[in-house]
């Protein structure tokens, strides 16, 4: 079973991944947005981390849907809101629950990536981060390391895309040949997530 320190683990493991590699999401961010993918996503978790310490929620619910309202009125990008929602209705879905297993969190993942599409316009093949988020949930219902890779090879496969919604769609055809930064961040979610369900016994399945 998944429970709320489960979900705070989750996000801290997050908010490390993305302080690791946010030089990075912003140099993806330079070529076909405006170097600051980095900076807001690290903005954005840190306030999630300041905010779950200062809080603690009781419940997952509450814990995502927190997570999701910091990301919220943190991030000024586009990606502040759309993975605000990814969190926030993720977290709807749970409800009250102090834990949950990991066929109802994929499930729930699930309402959360398709309010993401709801929100964006976007679907799998516009180059962004649902070609991660769309990936991973699918392969979730495998194991966490399998949503991972599917999430990864989903971010590489942006590569070759040529980018139909956000910022990178104003570039058009020069969009090709760069990967997509908020594929690459949904991937470091899928890692953080990964990571945690290894410290977590019997969280090996989804
Ligand atoms: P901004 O584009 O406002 O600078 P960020 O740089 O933080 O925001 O985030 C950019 C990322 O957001 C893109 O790489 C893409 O993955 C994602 N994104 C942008 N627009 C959309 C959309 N309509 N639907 C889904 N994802 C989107
Ligand atoms: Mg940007």
């Amino acid at each position: 079973m998944l429970d709320v320190d489960f979900f705070r683990r989750w996000l801290t493991n997050a908010a490390a991944a993305v302080d690791r590699e946010a030089a990075r999401l912003t140099e993806l961010d330079s070529p076909i947005g405006d170097a600051d993918h980095g900076g807001n996503l690290r903005r954005g978790l840190s306030a999630v981390v300041a905010a779950l310490e200062k809080e603690a929620p009781a419940t997952v619910g509450g814990v995502l849907t927190l997570a999701g309202r910091e990301l919220i009125s943190a991030v000024g990008g586009a990606s502040g809101p759309l993975y605000g929602t990814l969190l926030r209705r993720t977290g709807k879905a749970l409800g009250d629950a102090v834990e949950v297993d990991e066929a109802a969190f994929a499930a729930a993942l699930r309402t959360g990536v398709d309010a993401v599409a709801a929100l964006g316009g976007a679907a799998p093949g516009d180059k962004t981060m649902l070609d991660a988020l769309v990936p991973g949930v699918d392969a979730l219902g495998t194991s966490f390391d399998a949503a991972l890779a599917a999430a990864r090879q989903g971010a590489v496969a942006t590569v070759p895309l040529r980018a139909r919604k956000g910022r990178a769609s104003y570039l058009g055809e020069r969009s090709v040949g760069h990967q997509d930064p908020g594929a690459t961040s949904s991937a470091l979610l899928f890692e953080a997530l990964a990571q945690t369900a290894q410290g977590t016994p019997g969280a090996g399945r989804a």
